[in-house]
């Protein structure tokens, strides 16, 4: 027998879903589109979604670290990009030399900025972030009076510009939430007084997937877009024609048949209830298949759905095919886009009590990922010029 070069699994991503999504977004608002491609793009790939998101109709990219945002410039990306998570006292110098913007919280992480800029001799971009309810990352009303002055005497010296000002929405998947008003006065108060204090921002941003959707009076200058341009609609009532980006596809690497009665995987916590055959799947929760999805979870073999049976091991699962006709090598799908009637992230995420951002995020490095679609080859071409 020839071995078979087929992987027994993969995730694809299919980058025309990504540049479909990405024209959505684009076409819902008269705002720039900062494609979000933080945790290695959801788990899709930072780089090809990045590429993909640009092509059609994004024009900024958002990251959480600084690695991340070098990373893309490694990679070759030009376009704006905006990092906001830090320590006030990390190494900003690469960042500001490659022209990276960095989103800001405090007087001790400004300073730290503008002390990185005054050694490479460079001007930093930076995004303040007020925080308007949150309360995670931004800083309070009562310290943003300091947070502005301190910016505008930094950027009259010389070593920042503030390009930006910025908040983060309470609400992740409803657009209508009663938060939503709240917060957009809370932020126009802060971006008057920034005003008045003589700062002259470009971008004002506040919308996530959800509000870039559904929620015009948050779109300002420009919106960030995460969820969305992978295919899971954020408000799953409110769909707006995204199209599922990635496909988590295995192949049976056993397929056996046992009586009725018998107890399956670790503390035999499902018992088959007749005479079955049970495929033997290569992928467990340390390659992100939930294993709080438990028993509820269904995967797509030959056209139907079958069950998950007992539970989810570190690297593998079993699965009840019942009288299917199945053997090893047989193709399983986990999630896909949902149009031949394979389960999607969503439904893992409702088995798993949890949202889709989660499970993307938790597909392990132990499954390669796959880039396809006319994207991915005009990647190549682009990479090719990249050298
Ligand atoms: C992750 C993130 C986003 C994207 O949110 P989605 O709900 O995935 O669209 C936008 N802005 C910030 C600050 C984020 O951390």
């Amino acid at each position: 027998m020839t071995p078979s070069t087929t992987r027994t699994a993969e995730a694809t991503v299919d980058l025309d879903a990504i540049a479909h999504n990405t024209a959505v977004f684009a076409g819902r608002t008269d705002a720039v589109v900062m494609a979000v491609v933080k945790a290695d793009g959801f788990g899709h790939g930072a780089l090809p979604v990045a590429r993909a998101a640009l092509a059609s109709g994004a024009t900024w990219l958002g990251v959480t670290t600084c690695a991340e945002a070098m990373a893309l410039r490694r990679g070759g990306v030009v376009a704006p990009v905006l990092s906001w998570l830090h320590a006030h006292d990390e190494d900003f110098r690469p960042l500001i030399g490659n022209d990276v913007d960095l989103s800001v919280s405090s007087l001790e992480h400004l300073d730290g900025i503008a002390g990185c800029a005054a050694d490479v001799g460079g001007v930093a971009n930076v995004h303040l972030k007020v925080d308007t309810g949150l309360h995670r990352n931004g800083a309070r009303a009562q310290d943003w009076a300091d947070l502005v002055r301190r910016a505008r005497d930094l950027e009259r010296a010389g070593l920042l510009h503030v390009r930006g000002l910025w908040s983060h929405l309470i609400s992740g998947s409803d657009a209508r939430a009663e938060s939503v008003g709240r917060q957009v006065a809370l932020f126009d108060d802060a971006v008057a007084h920034a005003r008045e204090a003589g700062l002259r921002p470009e971008v004002r941003h506040l919308a996530n997937s959800a509000a870039a959707l559904d929620a015009p009076e948050t779109h300002y200058e420009l919106v960030r877009p995460g969820i969305g341009l992978y295919g899971a609609e954020p408000d799953p009532r409110h769909g707006h024609g995204l199209r599922g980006a990635m496909t988590l596809r295995a192949r049976l690497v056993l397929a056996k048949r046992v009586p009725r009665g018998s107890g399956v995987s670790y503390e035999h916590d499902y018992t088959t209830p007749r005479d079955t055959t049970l495929g033997l799947v290569p992928l467990g929760y340390a390659d992100g298949v939930p294993r709080s999805a438990g028993t509820s979870a269904r995967v797509w073999i030959d056209g139907r759905l079958h069950p998950v049976a007992g539970r989810v091991a570190m690297d593998q699962f079993v699965v009840d095919l019942g009288g299917a006709a199945a053997q090893a090598g047989d193709e399983v799908v986990l999630f896909g886009p949902g149009d031949d009637g394979e389960p999607t992230v969503l439904d893992w995420a409702t088995w798993a009590g949890t949202i889709p951002h989660e499970v993307f995020t938790g597909i392990g490095t132990r499954v390669p990922r796959r880039h396809v679609g006319e994207r991915a080859l005009a990647g190549r071409v682009e990479e090719s010029l990249i050298g």
